[in-house]
């Protein structure tokens, strides 16, 4: 039996905590803010039944992680997946775009040879498990080379330039491409209640199960003493661990273990990533009246932000007394001004662009606004970027790492926390029985 701490009340963290008691360790989570959940977290309103997500968040039908762990904790008649619509910019107009048969109507691609590249091509990437010789080329070269340029430029470009700005775009590799078309359905998941009330549990079954979780207890430092063998976490108060499982980002590991090897801070500190700010408003009436749940708004057609999502249109308003929830986000590097500006601020750039999606939009239908913002969004993943993904196992021993960025070739999401949580919590349970 190993007295085990893990720092980050986020899925991952949660999800290796649920493995590891289970196999009879101690477990004690330390998270610095006063709500379980991390960056699937939502909030709620006075009125509301549900949560919403502070960042819009949903599951695909292939998320076989999240969707297993629901069922081994008995919830699945709780996840609901309801059939939202999607719609692709073009030329000023939307067009529904989450459906083969939808995409073979979309006009941007016209009748000919385009179509059935951009078909082919995305079906080869559905089919072919082969993603590494993928992650040798970019998006750019290889939809440009396979699909054509046309394709690619009207297609894919809006969204790796949406997802990576123009910083990154022409650098991330293909296998990215390649993930996300292979493990995403257009059916969309939800928890009953929202992601929250679903953290919420999750957090009341572990404690039921005897974990400790200490909100508003952020560490500061960790390291291991040579004279014991044992992980020292230090915040409020210094603990001695026989393990220590870190779920942050690699920035933040890099701060709080800096005992670390030089060359794995370094690759710690090399990794990329991507902010997100999103703007959530709850309005008095519905602003897509077409029900379209999400728009791709590709960076060229001018709107301040990349996605507008109206939760109502994809989970009743009913669960929000009434309120109609709309989300307006962005992916930005942590330096991009949209990091500084005020919440009033944001609006002011933000509200004009509503009646785009319905001219009878007025500011006077805003009920309330909130902020949030994450420099940790998005991991960004460059061309041959297998060899940079650190282990989950660090150089020291007793200290393990599982976080968004290490899930590659897999996107980041709540799936794949779950995943290298519990991978994490595997190789946590061996070390535990060797020693
Ligand atoms: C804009 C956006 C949209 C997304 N959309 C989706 C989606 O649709 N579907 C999906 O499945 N996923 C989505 N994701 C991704 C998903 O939120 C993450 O992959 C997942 O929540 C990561 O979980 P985690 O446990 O690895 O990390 P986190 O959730 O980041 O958890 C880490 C925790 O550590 C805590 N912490 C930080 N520092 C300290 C410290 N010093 N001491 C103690 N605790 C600390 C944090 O407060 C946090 O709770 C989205 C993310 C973003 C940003």
């Amino acid at each position: 039996m190993s007295k085990i701490a893990i720092i980050g009340a986020g899925f991952g963290g949660m999800a290796a905590a649920w493995d590891l008691q289970r196999a009879g360790h101690v477990v004690t989570i330390y998270e610095a803010a006063d709500y379980v959940g991390g960056l699937a977290s939502g909030f709620k309103e006075p009125g509301w039944d549900w949560s919403v997500e502070k960042f819009y968040h949903h599951w695909f039908q292939s998320d076989k992680y999240m969707l297993g762990l629901i069922k081994e904790l008995g919830w699945q008649d709780k996840v609901l997946f309801p059939r939202p619509l999607t719609v692709m910019y073009y030329k000023g107009k939307f067009y529904p775009f989450d459906s083969i048969v939808k995409m073979a109507l979309f006009p941007g691609l016209g009748w000919g040879l385009n179509k059935v590249r951009f078909g082919l091509v995305g079906l080869y990437l559905r089919l072919t498990n082969a993603w590494k010789p993928l992650e040798r080329v970019t998006v750019a070269d290889w939809l440009r080379k396979w699909a054509g340029k046309q394709v690619y430029e009207l297609m894919w470009e809006p969204l790796v330039m949406g997802k990576f700005g123009e910083r990154y775009y022409q650098q991330v590799n293909m296998a990215w491409m390649w993930a996300r078309l292979k493990s995403r359905t257009t059916r969309l998941g939800t928890f009953e209640g929202g992601f929250q009330n679903f953290a919420n549990m999750f957090a009341q079954k572990l404690t039921g199960l005897g974990v400790q979780i200490r909100l508003q207890t952020p560490v500061t430092l960790i390291e291991r003493q040579a004279a014991t063998g044992q992980v020292i976490i230090h915040g409020e108060k210094e603990e001695a661990y026989d393990q220590v499982l870190v779920t942050l980002s690699p920035e933040a590991i890099s701060r709080l273990v800096p005992s670390l090897p030089e060359q794995y801070l370094h690759g710690l500190r090399s990794m990329k990533s991507m902010g997100a700010v999103v703007v959530t408003l709850a309005l008095k009436h519905q602003l897509s009246e077409q029900g379209y749940y999400w728009y791709n708004l590709p960076k060229s057609a001018g709107y301040p932000f990349l996605a507008l999502v109206e939760h109502t249109n994809y989970v009743s308003p009913e669960h929000f007394g009434g309120d109609h929830i709309v989300y307006m986000g962005d992916y930005l590097e942590p330096e991009h001004e949209y990091f500084r500006l005020t919440q009033e601020e944001l609006l002011d750039r933000f509200l004009p662009a509503l009646t785009k999606f319905n001219p009878k939009f007025e500011r006077t239908w805003v009920k309330k606004a909130w902020l949030y913002r994450t420099a940790y969004a998005q991991p960004v993943p460059l061309v041959n970027h297998s060899k940079n993904i650190p282990d989950i196992q660090t150089p020291i021993d007793g200290i393990f790492f599982a976080s968004m960025s290490q899930v590659y070739p897999w996107d980041r999401g709540t799936n794949f926390a779950v995943e290298i949580g519990r991978r994490a919590a595997r190789l946590m349970m061996d070390k535990a029985t060797k020693t």
